[in-house]
C-alpha cells in the first residue's frame, strides 16, 4: 500500500470544521467519515488509493463517556451498527476528531485508539480492510490510512483534497531539492505550496490530439505529479498541425503512447499512463480516470464528454472540459472566410458549476446520434432527421493556435484553483467562458440555473451503488472496492 489520496466534498468538509470548531465548551469531538476506496493499479503510476468522501456522522452525544479540550472517551458498542453499515456497503470506516488545544500531530494516544478501533472492525468484518484517520488541526487535515493486516504501522495519506472552489489541498508532501530549478518560475509566481500541490495531483486528459496534447505537456512542465492520458486514436498526417510533441515518424500510432514517451523524455517529475482506448467503453481506462483528482477533457466526443460528466458526481472530480467550435462562410470568390472561432474552458466541480447538459454543451439528441452513427457509420443526414436526431457538431477548424490557446487557457484555468489570482469581471461565469479568437472577447452563456438537473449539486451519483461502472453494463462490473 503506497500512500493514499482523500477527498472531500465541500459541503462535508464544512459540516466536519463547523462541527469541530463551534463546541459549547471547546472540548475535542469526534466523527465518522465513511469512504469509498478505489483500490485501482495504473500502470506507469506509483500505487496510490483514492478515498472518497460518502458520508459524514458526527458522534452521538450518547456514545461519549468523557470530553474535555484535551480528549475525547467514547464506548465502541453503539460504533458495531457503522460497522455493520461498512460491510454491508462496502465503506472503509473513517475515525476524525480535532485537538482544540493541540498538539498538531496526533497524539500516542491516537494510535492507540485507532488501533482499538481497526481492530474492533476487523474481528467483526474481516482481515482485508483499511481504515482511516483524520484530525483537524490548526494548519488544516492531517490524515493516515491502516490496514487490518498491519495495524501498528500508519501509512500518512499524500494529500487530502477538498473539492470547492478554490480546490484546498491540504498535508501534502513538500518538494525534494531535484527539481526545484524546473518550477523556480512557477514557485516565483504562485510560491512553493503552489508547485508542490500541483506536484501531488494526478490529472487525466481525455483526448490527447489538438487541446489535450498542449495541455499534457505543458501541464508535465508547470510540475503535474501524475498524467493518465486516454486516446483510442492514431495520429494522422493532418493532426500535425495542432498535436505537441508528436512528430511524422508518429503517424499510424496511438497518440496517447507516443505523447506519453515525448512527455517522459523532457525528463521533468512527471509519472505517466497511457490508454489506447476510449473512455466509454473500456473500464480500465475508466478506472485509471476515475482514480484521478482532476479531469480534462481535451475530446469532441458527446458519448465520452456523457461519462465524464456522470463521473464526476461519482467520484468527486473536478472537470475542467475544453471545446472549440465557430462558422466559416465563403466570401464572394469561394474563399473561406472566419467568421467566429472560439475556444470554451468549462470548469465543473461536485458542488460548483453547472454540468455540461446545462451548459449546452452536450445534449442527449448528440449523445444518441453519434451511438447510432458508431453502429451505422454511413447514415446521412436525412436518415438522422428521420430518426429525429441531430448533430450537435460545432465544425472546429483545429488550427494549432487556437486549439493550443484553448488549452493553455485551460492549464491556467487549474492553477486558479489551485492558487487564485485572476480578477474576472462580474459577467464572466467561473464554469464556462469562451474565448472568442475573432472578435478578440471573452464573455460566457447565461446560466441555465435548472434546479431539476439530476446531476447539477446532487449527491445521486456519489452514493449510488456502481454494480456496473457508472452503472453502464457496457462498461463491465467493478469488483474492487476495499
Ligand atoms: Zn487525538
Ligand atoms: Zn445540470
Amino acid at each position: 500500500m503506497n500512500a493514499a489520496r482523500l477527498t472531500l466534498l465541500g459541503s462535508q468538509h464544512n459540516e466536519l470544521v463547523n462541527y469541530f470548531e463551534k463546541p459549547s465548551k471547546g472540548e475535542e469531538r469526534a466523527a465518522i467519515v465513511l469512504f469509498r476506496r478505489l483500490h485501482i493499479n495504473v500502470d506507469g503510476l506509483p500505487d496510490s488509493d483514492r478515498f472518497i468522501a460518502q458520508d459524514v456522522i458526527p458522534f452521538d452525544k450518547a456514545w461519549i463517556n468523557s470530553s474535555s479540550p484535551s480528549h475525547v472517551d467514547f464506548k465502541l458498542a453503539p460504533l458495531r451498527e457503522v460497522f455493520r453499515r461498512c460491510e454491508e456497503e462496502k465503506l472503509v470506516f473513517g475515525f476524525v476528531h480535532n485537538h482544540p488545544e493541540g498538539p498538531n500531530e496526533f497524539s500516542i494516544k491516537d494510535d492507540d485508539n485507532e488501533i482499538t478501533l481497526l481492530k474492533a472492525i476487523s474481528n467483526r468484518n474481516g482481515k482485508d480492510i483499511t481504515f482511516v484517520a483524520m484530525l483537524w488541526t490548526k494548519s488544516g487535515w492531517k490524515a493516515r490510512v491502516r490496514a487490518a493486516a498491519l495495524p501498528e504501522k500508519a501509512l500518512p495519506v499524500r494529500h487530502t483534497l477538498v473539492t470547492t472552489d478554490p480546490l484546498k489541498i491540504y498535508g501534502y508532501r513538500e518538494s525534494s531539492e531535484d527539481h526545484s530549478e524546473i518550477h523556480k518560475r512557477g514557485a516565483t509566481a504562485f510560491g512553493q505550496p503552489f508547485v508542490d500541490m500541483l506536484q501531488s495531483l494526478r490529472v487525466g486528459v481525455v483526448g490527447t490530439g489538438g487541446t489535450g496534447s498542449p495541455f499534457a505537456t505543458l501541464g508535465a512542465r508547470a510540475g503535474i505529479g501524475e498524467l493518465v492520458l486516454i486516446d483510442g486514436d492514431d495520429l494522422a498526417l493532418s493532426n500535425l498541425n495542432r498535436v505537441r510533441g508528436l512528430k511524422r515518424n508518429d503517424v499510424g500510432k496511438n497518440k496517447a503512447s507516443k505523447l506519453k514517451d515525448f512527455i517522459e523524455d523532457i525528463g521533468v517529475s512527471v509519472k505517466v499512463g497511457a490508454y489506447e482506448s476510449i473512455i466509454d467503453s473500456d473500464p480500465k481506462a475508466l478506472d485509471a480516470l476515475a482514480s484521478c483528482d482532476v479531469v480534462v477533457g481535451c475530446t469532441d466526443d458527446f458519448v465520452g464528454r456523457d461519462v465524464m460528466n456522470i463521473a464526476i458526481y461519482a467520484y468527486a472530480q473536478l472537470y475542467i472540459d475544453l471545446g472549440l467550435g465557430g462558422r466559416i462562410m465563403d466570401d464572394k470568390r469561394g474563399q473561406p472566410v472566419l467568421r467566429y472561432h472560439f475556444g470554451r474552458i468549462s470548469t465543473i466541480l461536485p458542488e460548483s458549476g453547472e454540468c455540461l447538459f446545462c451548459q449546452g454543451v452536450i445534449h442527449e439528441k448528440w449523445i444518441q446520434t453519434q451511438l447510432l452513427k458508431r453502429e451505422n457509420p454511413n447514415l446521412t443526414k436525412e436518415e438522422l432527421k428521420e430518426r429525429y436526431l441531430e448533430d450537435g457538431g460545432e465544425e472546429a477548424p483545429g488550427v494549432g493556435p487556437f486549439t493550443s490557446a484553448t488549452a493553455d487557457f485551460a492549464l491556467a484555468t487549474l492553477f486558479d484553483l489551485i492558487k487564485p489570482y485572476r480578477r474576472r469581471p462580474p459577467e464572466l461565469r467561473r464554469d464556462m467562458i469562451q474565448i472568442d479568437f475573432v472578435n478578440m472577447e471573452l464573455s460566457s452563456r447565461q446560466t441555465k440555473s435548472n434546479n431539476e438537473c439530476p446531476y447539477c449539486r446532487q449527491r445521486k451519483f456519489l452514493l449510488m451503488k456502481e454494480t456496473y461502472r457508472l452503472k453502464r453494463p457496457v462498461l463491465g462490473k467493478r469488483d474492487e472496492y476495499i
